[in-house]
């Protein structure tokens, strides 16, 4: 029975280093569970099990499940469970399904991925989001769009504006696209997602290597001139608070997979750029491998 003292720094240190997010939390409520001796093994033991039937080298799409007993013990409980933050509720349990993903592309000639589209408003997220979408279910693929305004209308209809609100609304549509890529949809969003943090936590819990950032950029004087639903001249007014570019920030990517000048090329040009993108990272959407590991 080994107590760690310093287990606040295992949660900053250790453990984050090991690429989990900071807050990964602990329980007092005890539990049964294989002991962990020290961080080091434990990180070990992270890094060799396996976790939703994949390998958990992703650990970043990974969280520990562990618990601390009133003695201080450090338990491993229920291996590792895929998580974006730590959930409220102790008495909640990850069901492991028995169709991996693997298999649904095996199905489908195609494995899930997210095409994430960030830009300012009037940038040409929509437009080139719906046009990619049409081409790709043209050529046979199962596809889905998440539009930030659409998805205001009900996922995310009780959040607003603020820098809280739109880490919110992002979270939630990044748990949703993280699933529709598990379930073997290409997955194209179309939101401002100003913020890099929250763009990295989107790519973070996306199934690994699936995930295309796809910076739309357009000259901030181009949106404000296009200006498709006058929403920037309201904004200039003071009617609308709060509006990324005018009156809130809007952080660039600093390395996207892609990014497009919507002020020199054509919304055909861009969906273009998105699909000869797509080809070149074929591995993102190529079929499952087989069963012997190659190819079909
Ligand atoms: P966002 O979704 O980024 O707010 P929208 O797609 O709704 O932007 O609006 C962009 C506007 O810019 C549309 O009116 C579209 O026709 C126009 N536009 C002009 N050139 C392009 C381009 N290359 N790509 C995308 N949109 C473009």
């Amino acid at each position: 029975m080994s107590g760690y003292a310093p287990r606040v720094q295992w949660k900053r240190t250790d453990l984050k280093r090991a690429g989990f997010r900071a807050h990964t939390v602990l329980d007092f409520d005890g539990n049964s569970g294989a002991p962990i001796s020290d961080p080091a093994r434990f990180c070990w033991n992270l890094n060799t099990s396996r976790a939703g039937g994949r390998r958990s080298g992703a650990m970043s799409s990974c969280a520990p499940v562990f618990l601390l007993d009133g003695f201080g013990n450090t338990r491993l409980n229920g291996g590792i469970r895929h998580c974006m933050s730590e959930p409220l509720s102790k008495n909640i349990f990850w069901t492991q399904g028995k169709v991996t993903a693997e298999q649904r592309a095996h199905l489908s000639g195609h494995s899930g991925c997210v095409i994430w589209i960030t830009g300012l408003s009037a940038s040409g997220k929509s437009t080139i989001a719906t046009e990619l979408e049409r081409e790709l279910f043209s050529q046979g693929k199962f596809t889905y769009l998440l539009d930030g305004d659409n998805t205001r209308h009900g996922l995310c209809s009780d959040l607003g504006f603020s820098p809280e609100d739109r880490r919110e609304n992002i979270r939630r549509v990044g748990e949703v696209v993280r699933l529709f890529a598990d379930a073997g949809i290409i997955c194209i969003t179309a939101f401002i997602s100003p913020y890099r943090s929250d763009r990295e936590e989107a790519r973070r819990i996306a199934p690994p290597g699936k995930f295309i950032e796809v910076f739309v950029n357009a000259p901030l004087e181009v949106c404000e001139h296009r200006d498709p639903k006058g929403l920037y001249a309201r904004a200039h007014t003071g009617e609308i608070k709060e509006f990324t570019g005018v009156s809130a920030p809007y952080e660039p990517p600093v390395n996207p997979e892609l990014e497009l000048h919507t002020d020199k090329l054509s919304v055909a040009e861009c969906v273009s750029a998105i699909l000869a993108k797509l080809d070149q990272m074929s591995a993102i959407i190529d079929g499952a491998p087989a069963a012997d590991g190659k190819k079909d």
